[in-house]
């Protein structure tokens, strides 16, 4: 094996087809223990990581268990560096997200500002941790002449999402929700005010962006930080519009401005992402809300949730 995919499992882990590449679950490595990463590394002759394990979750989940958020993923992230250091794994691929980015902008966002303010109130945990990926992938190669490449992508779904009422993100949570109000014949209640915008890119386009990274990194320079999004915002209502439509929903739909709306907006730039990758086009949100919601439907039963 050469390359080490952490958290394989995951949403994006799982599309990832990496030629000579491993995804060993939690159980079989444990991203916490430093040692047995290290001996993992020389057993499987590992050459490069891509590091997508996390902690993650949606508003809810970041906010009411922020310290772990913060705590875990640090400590997954400089267990993960390290290695990288230690065996000179260059050419990894970290994984980041336009989440930890400043909350006040200016907007829209670019990677040189990833340090310039601070993330939002109810994400700074996560934020912090992940920020200090892309500072120690700066120092290594600095010191050390060990690159690695942090991509830093907006809001990702898809087949294989985390389902879950409570802890997951946006789309995959109000696909669930719109199944279970249409089941039992009841209102969807969508959270916050359904004014926030977001980007959103679906899985397929990001693992094939991360995969060509692998593939091609070792011949072209790519950049330290790189932000990978489709450039394209749409409202939380909007979103919920075209599930209910997509889901044929006909009940009641409620904002329920209790519940948390997180950042108001995060519009970034990839003027990056199609500098390096100008004839890629990611496929329309209405594909992958098809897809993603068929995917759901059809796998209801094991589908994480
Ligand atoms: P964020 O982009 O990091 O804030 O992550 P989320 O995907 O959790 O939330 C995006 C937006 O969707 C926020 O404004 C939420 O208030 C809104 N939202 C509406 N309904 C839901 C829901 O059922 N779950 C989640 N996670 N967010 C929801």
């Amino acid at each position: 094996m050469s390359v080490l995919i952490t958290g394989g499992a995951g949403l994006l882990g799982s599309h990832l087809n990496i030629k000579d590449s491993c995804k060993p679950s939690s159980k079989e490595l444990n991203l916490l223990n430093y040692s047995e990463l290290q001996r993992f590394i020389e057993t499987y002759k590992i050459k490069k990581i891509v590091h997508c394990a996390a902690l993650v979750g949606g508003v809810h989940a970041n906010k009411s268990k922020i310290y772990d958020f913060f705590n875990l993923n640090l400590q997954m992230n400089l267990n993960v560096i390290n290695a990288c250091k230690m065996f000179n794994l260059h050419n990894s691929v970290f994984i980041l997200s336009t989440c930890i980015l400043p909350a006040n902008g200016p907007f829209p966002l670019t990677e040189e500002m990833l340090h310039d303010g601070e993330p939002h109130y109810t994400n700074y945990g996560y934020a912090y941790a992940k920020r200090m990926l892309e500072v120690g992938a700066r120092c290594m190669l600095e010191q050390y002449g060990t690159k690695a490449t942090c991509i830093i992508p907006c809001n990702f779904y898809g087949a294989n999402d985390n389902h879950d009422l409570e802890y997951g993100h946006v789309i995959p949570s109000l696909i669930h929700k719109c199944y279970l109000a249409i089941k039992n014949n009841t209102d969807l209640v969508v959270w916050g005010s359904g004014k926030p915008e977001r980007e959103f890119i679906y899985v397929k386009d990001l693992a094939y962006v991360v995969e060509q990274l692998i593939d091609s990194g070792d011949n072209i320079d790519y950049p330290q930080s790189m932000i990978i999004s489709p450039n394209k915002s749409y409202s939380i209502e909007s979103i919920t519009e075209l599930i209910v439509q997509k889901m044929n929903f006909k009940g009641n739909v409620i904002f329920d401005k209790t519940k948390p709306d997180g950042i108001l907006k995060k519009p970034t730039s990839n003027a990056l992402f199609t500098k390096y990758f100008p004839n890629y086009n990611c496929v329309p949100l209405e594909y992958g809300l098809d897809a993603s919601i068929e995917h759901f439907t059809v796998n209801y039963p094991n589908v994480r949730k």
